[in-house]
């Protein structure tokens, strides 16, 4: 393989680094493979470049654009993922673990891009919670919203996930309206470098939405601002440093960190060996050693079981590990490929030399290279400590690459304080089948870990395993872990934005956001709002419908015609009785079926369908003789697609009284 020469990306354009290369060795071969540098890059003016060119760009699209364009993003990456895959091998990983890497990454693009359609509005401001009334009158409200920062995304990212470690930092960023500069290890940097100018050459992302630093940042964070953020992916000590530089102290820049972490697998102590979690534990231990040669920050490097079954939990994970076959990752039947670099390899080592000073290691050896030549290749290594209180590094010592160290619990408190002593970690496993187990577990350990996995014999097929992070639940963890968080989400969107607590005039809010708020005006017009489209259907345009009296008779009818016979609608007696009743009442799902056929225009029009109710809220009982009336608003409405979007309706069914009966969101799907 010629070696390639990777730039920068810079003011949108390629950057060649005008002096100080740096070689990259293939983890397999140990021949250089690129050569790397940022020398001679003005950081500043690709902050400014970003800030000024980027930001607005980006911010100028509401957050269904920024979506789309996620998802072509992950398209340009799927259709050249053959490319991807071939210079994965070079990092040292299979096929496999290339797949979590590479269309793990996409996938992530993906779910970002789905959850931005379904779950944020389609504009630029997004409504945090529901309004907040602060007067008796109404007329003076709070609603918290999120806005885009107005400054960049720095992504330092580690070497182990090139492609995912990028994407599930950009998917969020590019959602929220930043713009980002990406800096990935020097490890695998040929790997990350393909993926980004896959991004670029798909020609989809506005003009400075991305750059690209191939090696030092130089005197970049010298030159970041309030409105900037640093997400950090790596060891403690880096992390350390970069967040105690004086200008992210000083500026308040956020700093999202995700660092080293020891997390912890425990067996149940009714999961012995003969149960279905027993095996799942050896397998999950075993996989989690061996994928990506156990460089991940979420593998479990610390297993734990109680004390009478460890020695039956020894002898399958030596059993376990005695089958992985370690060598060239592009060759047939291989479980276990290199680890990154040469460098990684002897810092393994080493780790490995101070754990063995308090565990003893029961299967592999870590000086022996089970493939010759100049690869980074080595064994999986399995430690055993008898006294997890009297040895201090197998809570503290991070190994990142195949090491696990096993080690026992006198109860489930001690288990708990094991867990725990890791003082902070990405995520925690817990082998049981004892709902009782888990829920002491959660209370015990919850506040340590970010991610906690329960398995059992029912959820273990379509489990996604302990160490892998996704787009929908939160990455990150307290202490150790660095203290961030990471996707979850749209939770992971507002990272890159403010909250703002907004106060005012319910109407002049409503406005602001886009989005109908009680108490903000009803306009009504000639056209029943049915008949018009999303594109025609202002926010607030009410529809206020005729009225209809509820008599006893309809109430009979429509219980004997349900089935809906409950006493509060059937029995005079019954209903005074009970607390809240004065006698019968109309059954709820009578009032929303007279509601509709209030407000319904039937002819078919815009509307294609009503896909479910929201917060409904029955407030006032409607009693027989009552008479009700229907107030039917635009509270907001998005496209999903070229053929149809969602209207949400605000609908308040009153009485004679005008005492709201029941209030609703009503979704339909409409023609755009
Ligand atoms: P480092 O902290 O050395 O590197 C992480 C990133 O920071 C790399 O991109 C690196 O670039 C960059 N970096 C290093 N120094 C600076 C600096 N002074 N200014 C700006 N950027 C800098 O970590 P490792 O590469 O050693 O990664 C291994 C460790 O990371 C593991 O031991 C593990 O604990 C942790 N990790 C945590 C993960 C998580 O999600 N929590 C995931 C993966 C790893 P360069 O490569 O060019 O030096």
């Amino acid at each position: 393989m010629k070696t390639l020469e990777l730039l920068n990306y810079a003011l949108d354009d390629w950057y060649r680094a005008s002096a100080g290369l740096a070689e990259i060795q293939s983890a397999v071969t140990g021949e250089t493979v690129a050569t790397t540098g940022s020398r001679g890059l003005d950081f500043k003016a690709m902050l400014d470049h970003a800030r000024n060119v980027g930001g607005p760009a980006l911010r100028a699209m509401t957050f269904h654009q920024r979506a789309w364009m996620l998802k072509d993003l992950a398209n340009a990456v799927m259709a050249r993922k053959e490319e991807l895959y071939e210079l994965n091998y070079q990092t040292g990983a299979t096929r496999t673990d290339g797949w979590i890497d590479i269309e793990g990454g996409a996938g992530t693009l993906f779910s970002f891009s789905s959850k931005g359609r379904r779950e944020l509005p389609d504009g630029r401001i997004l409504p945090d919670g529901d309004m907040e009334m602060l007067s008796k009158g109404g007329s003076f409200v709070g609603q918290h919203v999120y806005t885009s920062l107005q400054g960049v995304a720095v992504h330092i990212n580690a070497f182990n996930f090139p492609v995912w470690g990028m994407l599930e930092k950009l998917g969020p960023t590019l959602l929220a309206g930043v713009p980002a500069i990406v800096k990935p290890a020097s490890a695998t940097a040929y790997l990350a470098e393909a993926a980004f100018r896959i991004m670029i050459e798909s020609g989809v992302l506005p003009k400075g939405a991305l750059q690209l630093i191939m090696g030092s940042t130089g005197d970049l964070l010298d030159h970041l601002t309030l409105q900037d953020v640093v997400s950090f992916t790596g060891s403690a000590a880096t992390a350390m440093k970069l967040q105690s530089h004086p200008v992210i102290a000083r500026e308040s820049v956020r700093f999202i960190a995700e660092r080293d972490s020891l997390n912890a697998s425990i067996l149940g102590p009714d999961a012995g060996p003969g149960t279905p979690e027993f095996d799942l534990f050896v397998k999950e231990v075993a996989r989690e050693m061996t994928v990506k040669a156990g460089q991940k920050c979420t593998a479990i490097r610390r297993a734990m079981a109680p004390a009478e079954h460890l020695d039956a939990l020894e002898d399958a994970l030596r059993q376990r590990l005695a089958k992985v076959k370690v060598g060239d990752p592009r060759e047939e039947g291989v479980h276990m490929g290199a680890l990154a670099s040469r460098d990684q390899l002897a810092s393994v080592r080493e780790a490995v030399a101070e754990l063995s000073r308090h565990a003893r290691i029961v299967a592999g050896d870590p000086d022996r290279s089970p493939v010759a030549g100049n690869g980074a290749f080595m064994e999986p290594i399995l430690l055993r400590s008898d006294d997890p209180w009297g040895a201090p590094a197998i809570h503290d010592v991070e190994p990142f690459g195949p090491v696990s160290t096993i080690m026992p619990y006198k109860d489930l408190d001690d288990a708990i304080a094991l867990a725990n002593r890791g003082m902070g970690s990405l995520a925690l496993s817990l082998f049981t089948f004892d709902p009782a187990v888990a829920q002491k577990f959660v209370l015990g350990s919850g506040a340590y870990h970010g991610r906690m996995m329960i398995l059992d014999r029912t959820s273990a097929k379509e489990s996604t395993g302990h160490g892998s992070p996704l787009p929908v639940l939160v990455h990150g963890g307290p202490g150790r872990a660095g203290g961030g968080e990471e996707m979850g989400g749209i939770r992971g969107v507002t990272h890159y934005m403010q909250r703002t607590a907004l106060q005012g005039a319910p109407e002049m809010l409503s406005k602001v956001i886009g989005q109908w708020l009680p108490g903000a005006a009803k306009p009504e017009g000639e056209a029943h709002p049915f008949r018009k489209r999303i594109a025609e259907l202002e926010v607030g345009y009410t529809l206020k419908t005729g009225s209809r009296t509820v008599s006893l008779e309809d109430i009979e009818h429509f219980a004997h015609f349900t089935g809906d016979t409950f006493y509060a609608h059937m029995d005079e007696e019954a209903a005074k009785a009970n607390p809240i009743f004065d006698g019968r009442v109309a059954h709820g799902y009578l009032i929303l079926s007279f509601a509709a056929g209030l407000f319904v225009d039937p002819a078919p029009g815009p509307v294609l369908a009503n896909y479910g109710l929201e917060n409904l809220r029955f407030l006032e009982p409607l009693y027989p003789g009552d008479t009700m009336r229907v107030e039917l608003s635009v509270k907001s409405t998005k496209l999903r697609n070229e053929e149809m979007g969602e209207v949400r309706w605000a609908v308040f069914v009153y009485n004679q009284k005008d005492q709201v009966v029941a209030s609703y969101d009503l979704l339909t799907m409409n023609q755009p």
